[in-house]
């Protein structure tokens, strides 16, 4: 799978919300849970543009508890 941002051949990608490219890890700048099932992620370049990095953040964090819990969890 190519990484649409960087052309690299990737094994594992995901979707920017705001471009809509597939990017790969080196290329993602941010992603975050919006709910218990969905991540979003924004690339470099999106991430550049002020007005698109302002939606992402105004996106729907996943709450306080549950977040503290994630990292928690990913510490072990
Ligand atoms: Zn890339
Ligand atoms: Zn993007």
């Amino acid at each position: 799978m190519l990484c649409e941002r960087c052309k690299k051949d990737v094994y594992k990608h995901m979707l920017c919300k705001y471009c809509n490219r597939k990017i790969c890890n080196a290329c993602m700048k941010s992603s975050k849970k919006v709910t218990k099932i969905n991540r979003i992620a924004i690339c470099k370049d999106c991430w550049g543009k002020t007005k698109i990095r302002k939606e992402y953040k105004n996106e729907i964090a996943t709450p306080p508890q549950e977040a503290a819990y994630e990292r928690s969890y990913e510490r072990k």
